[in-house]
C-alpha cells in the first residue's frame, strides 16, 4: 500500500503519516525532513538545496525531488508499502511522482488531504519547537516553559525555517502551487478529505474510515 499526506504545514500530517505507518508497518517518507538532512551536507547537492529551502525558502526543483525520491525507492523492496509526507508540492513534481512510482511498479492507493484553515496553521507552527539534544518534537502551549525538554532537559529550539516570514511564504507557496495538486489527484479519483481541526486521535479514525 502506499498513501500520501498533504495538507499545509501546523495540519499534524506528519503525526498522522507515523500513525499510518505505524499501524500498517509501512516506510515514511517525509520529504521536508529528507530535505533539510540533505541541506545540512556540505557537498554541492546540500549547499543547493539549502539555498533553496533555508535562504529562498522555496519549493525545490523536481529535479532534485526526483533524484532523493529515487534514492529512496531504490531502497525499498517493491512489497514494501510507503507513507509519502508532505509531497508532491506541485503539480509538477506530481507529474514525476506518478511516473516514478509507475516505473517502479508501485501504485497509489490513497492521497489523504488533511484541511485546516490558514489562521489554525499559523497558530501551530508558532507553537512547535523541538529539543536540541534529543530531536522531540514539542509544542509549546504557553512561553513560560523555558524552552527546556519535558523528556531530556534539553535545550528547545524553533526549527531555522518556521519563523513568521518563513511561515507566511510557505503557506502563500502551498495555496498556489499545492492546492492544484489535490485537484490532479482528484481527477484520478484518489482523494479523500479530512477535517484536521480535531484530535490527533479523531482525525486518525476518519483517515482510517477513509481506506
Ligand atoms: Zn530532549
Amino acid at each position: 500500500m502506499n498513501y500520501i499526506i498533504l495538507g499545509p504545514q501546523g495540519s499534524g500530517k506528519g503525526t498522522q503519516a507515523e500513525f499510518l505507518a505505524k499501524k500498517y508497518s509501512l516506510d515514511h517518507f517525509d520529504a521536508g525532513r529528507a530535505l533539510r538532512q540533505i541541506a545540512m551536507l556540505d557537498t554541492s547537492l546540500g549547499r543547493k538545496v539549502h539555498e533553496i529551502i533555508i535562504v529562498k525558502k522555496e519549493l525545490v526543483p523536481s529535479l532534485i525531488l526526483e533524484e532523493v525520491l529515487r534514492v529512496r525507492l531504490a531502497d525499498l523492496p517493491r512489497e514494501q508499502g510507503i507513507v509519502f509526507d508532505g509531497v508532491p508540492r506541485n503539480v509538477e513534481q506530481a507529474e514525476y511522482f506518478v511516473e516514478i512510482m509507475r516505473e517502479f511498479g508501485r501504485k497509489i492507493d490513497r492521497v489523504f488531504f488533511i484541511e485546516i484553515s490558514e489562521e489554525d496553521s499559523v497558530k501551530r507552527i508558532s507553537k512547535r519547537f523541538s529539543c536540541e539534544k534529543c530531536k522531540e518534537p514539542v509544542i509549546l502551549e504557553n512561553e513560560n516553559q523555558n524552552f527546556i525538554c519535558p523528556k531530556c532537559g534539553g535545550k528547545l529550539k524553533q526549527r531555522a525555517d518556521d519563523t513568521k516570514e518563513g511561515v507566511e511564504k510557505r503557506l502563500k507557496i502551498y495555496a498556489e502551487q499545492t492546492l492544484p495538486v489535490i485537484e490532479f489527484f482528484e481527477k484520478m479519483n484518489l482523494v479523500s478529505k479530512i477535517n484536521g481541526e480535531q484530535t490527533e486521535e479523531k482525525v486518525f479514525e476518519e483517515i482510517m474510515k477513509a481506506l
